[in-house]
């Protein structure tokens, strides 16, 4: 599971100063480079890269590579036209003969770079569908001025019907509206833009995969695959199959060119582990194995020795409506040696908190397995890390092997150090903090609390708990997602204000979970509000659970007045009365939550997700999009990567060097030119 920034301004502009990896001056560096529509382009650094032995820096070069070479899979998994439609606006801004300096151009390329964003024509975070703002006939004057040669053409296909059906596609308001559609009582496939299932109904899928799952329940094995992960479910002729991502299958040409580079990559790990990890990854690439695929996560669990490390594969679930298929991704980084002492502490005393947690001792883990957790560097982002990207991880998804062999966890610590850089005297906290006494303590002490709540959440929060035996995994569909996220972050929240933090020495005082609190509770209620559009519910997991835990703490504490809505002139402000009052609300939602994923119980979950994370008062919301509309912040950010260089030497590879970018469009040019392999339809 991924977690991402919930606080876009957290504060404290001397984290990890003390780093002396961090030689490259964060003070000097361009951390924010541009802004459009509601989205805003950053840059990380890599601070410790050139000082990594050179097996390590070219390690990583080949890795890179391979995270790039996917980059296709995802915008076809997100709607089957991306491809086609990408490819037709960068011809534009490759070929167009017209005169680029007006608002329309502006305006088209604004569009340009928010499908380049999203990988795809629907919004990242929100998926709803966007449109350019500009006449459809303008669009269709471009793509006229811009030559036909090397347009995305279907077999057979005229250039007139071409591009009249691409335009179509772009800027009718009927066709997609929804890339992931999560409204209770729709069918969630019929409804949803995303190319995981064709011609296939909600019903249809689910009675397909819980036929396969029955079957290997009756072979009784603990180790079970996650079905349809890797696959795309069509029904033709009556017949429903799967067709499995794998060399000779789905998105072939892209597995082939990761291979190729991981192929590459293998002679130069650290050790026979991760040899073996890598080939293991590249046989399941190769089949579509979901054992292999199983063995493999069982074996990447198990390395935690190597200083570089990275992800691969069809792995998150949360664009497929069922919670059954993944998005490619991959993550390449190494390790963060001094932030990764704090992750450290916290894993090591994973049992104590596991054996402490406020749920049913029923379901607390009898043993804490493995729980490794990390700090790292990002090298590289690819896929469905890319360019929005997480600020932890924690992998892999499967229970069993969760259970088994326990999770990697890392919090990315130069992604986090970026948004803080970039988001420094943007003027949110000081809109949306209660009081100068809050906005003092997110300055000192936001940055720590927030990287505390993080590890909390990753190292310990989903690895804690267990199901009882006859429960399945995929019980509470499509709010399994929210629903794991707030677990995880009531684990944070409960525990991040226990005295054992202290006696941890993680932190010497109560403002820092103070500082947590509320940066929580002011984000849960208010200021996530400002990245919904007016008119619109919330549907995205992450978000859900932030207000479902807000929401619902408000509520319960209301007759103690734990945490009060106030107002000031026109705006409306949260603030905390009692502390401990509501960190014993935390604990009680825990255990209620631990509950309904232990017992599988779908009715409680669906009524606590709708109950308390889905609707948003619409005065409110129209209030604090008002207040922020006139900081002028973009609330999304995403990053564009460092560039790895190979020093030749002979033939062969001497060493790497790492280069920054600065140019959003330039980068994205770049890859469609040199990682593009995808036909235009799959
Ligand atoms: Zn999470």
């Amino acid at each position: 599971m991924p977690v991402f920034l919930f606080n876009i301004m957290t504060g404290n502009p001397a984290t990890r100063a003390d780093n002396p990896e961090n030689a490259e001056k964060p003070e000097d560096f361009r951390f924010l480079l541009e802004q459009f529509a509601d989205l805003k382009i950053m840059r990380y650094q890599v601070p410790g890269f050139s000082s990594l032995p050179n097996r390590q820096k070219i390690f990583i070069y080949y890795l890179s590579q391979a995270a790039l070479s996917g980059r296709d899979i995802i915008y076809d998994q997100n709607y089957r036209y991306n491809l086609a439609i990408r490819r037709t606006l960068e011809h534009i801004v490759l070929n167009y003969k017209g005169d680029r300096n007006n608002p329309d151009f502006d305006a088209f390329m604004v569009y340009v770079k928010r499908v380049w964003f999203s990988n795809g024509i629907h919004h990242h975070h929100s998926k709803d569908k966007f449109f350019p703002e500009i006449k459809r006939e303008t669009f269709l004057e471009f793509l006229n001025d811009s030559g036909r040669e090397g347009l995305p053409l279907k077999q057979g296909q005229s250039a007139e019907a071409f591009c009249s059906e691409i335009a179509e596609i772009i800027f009718s308001p009927d066709i997609a509206p929804k890339g992931v559609c999560q409204e209770n009582g729709k069918d969630l496939l019929t409804h949803s833009a995303v190319n995981f299932y064709e011609g296939i109904t909600e019903t249809e899928a689910l009675d397909y995969y819980k036929k396969l799952n029955e079957q290997a329940a009756a072979e009784d094995s603990p180790s079970r695959v996650s079905f349809g992960l890797n696959s795309k479910l069509v029904k033709s002729d009556g017949r429903i199959s799967e067709i499995p991502c794998r060399i000779g299958g789905l998105y072939s040409e892209a597995l082939e060119r990761i291979v190729y580079w991981l192929g590459l990559a293998a002679d130069y790990t650290e050790n026979s582990v991760q040899q073996e990890t890598i080939e293991t990854l590249i046989s399941y690439y190769k089949t579509g194995d979901l054992k292999t695929w199983d063995k493999y996560n069982v074996m990447w669990v198990n390395n935690t020795e190597t200083h570089v490390d990275f992800i691969s594969g069809f792995i998150e679930n949360y664009s497929d409506p069922l919670g059954l298929k993944a998005t490619w991704e991959s993550l390449v980084s190494f390790k963060d040696m001094e932030a990764s002492k704090r992750a450290g502490i916290i894993s090591a005393n994973a049992q104590w908190f596991e054996d402490h947690s406020p749920v049913d001792p029923r379901f607390r883990k009898k043993e804490v397995r493995g729980v490794s957790a990390r700090a790292i560097v990002a090298a590289q982002l690819g896929g469905d890390c890319y360019p929005a990207s997480p600020i932890g991880i924690n992998l892999p998804n499967a229970d069993w092997i969760r259970k088994e062999h326990g999770s990697k966890s890392v919090t990315i610590e130069n992604i986090t150090l970026a948004h803080e850089k970039a988001a420094l005297g943007n003027g949110m906290l000081e809109e949306f903090a209660f009081d100068e006494k809050e906005v003092q303590l997110a300055k000192e002490f936001g940055s720590l609390a927030g990287s505390l709540h993080t590890d909390l959440h990753e190292c310990l929060g989903h690895g804690s708990g267990q199901l009882l035996p006859d429960t399945q995994g995929d019980a509470l569909k499509n709010y399994g997602s929210p629903l794991e996220e707030a677990r995880a972050d009531l684990f944070a929240l409960y525990f991040i204000a226990d005295p054992k933090m202290m006696e941890l020495q993680l932190f010497e005082q109560e403002d820092v979970y103070k500082a947590a609190y509320n940066a929580y509770i002011r984000n849960g209620l208010i200021t996530q509000l400002t990245r919904i559009r007016i008119g619109n519910n919330i549907e995205q997991a992450h978000m859900r659970s932030r207000q479902l835990i807000a929401s619902w703490c408000y509520h319960k504490g209301k007759q103690k007045n734990v945490i009060e809505f106030l107002k000031n002139g026109s705006r409306t402000f949260v603030k905390i009365n009692d502390y401990n009052g509501l960190r014993i609300l935390f604990g009680e939602l825990l255990a209620l939550i631990q509950r309904i994923k232990s017992t599988g119980d779908y009715e409680a979950g669906r009524d606590l997700i709708e109950n308390y994370g889905v609707k948003v008062n619409p005065e409110l919301h129209r209030e604090v999009i008002d207040r922020f509309s006139a900081l002028n912040i973009a609330p999304y950010g995403g990053f564009i990567n460092p560039v790895y260089v190979p020093v030749m030497h002979d033939s062969e590879i001497a060493d790497v060097v790492v280069e920054y970018p600065e140019n959003f469009t330039a980068q994205m040019l770049h890859y469609s030119a040199n990682y593009s392999f995808l036909p235009d339809y799959n």
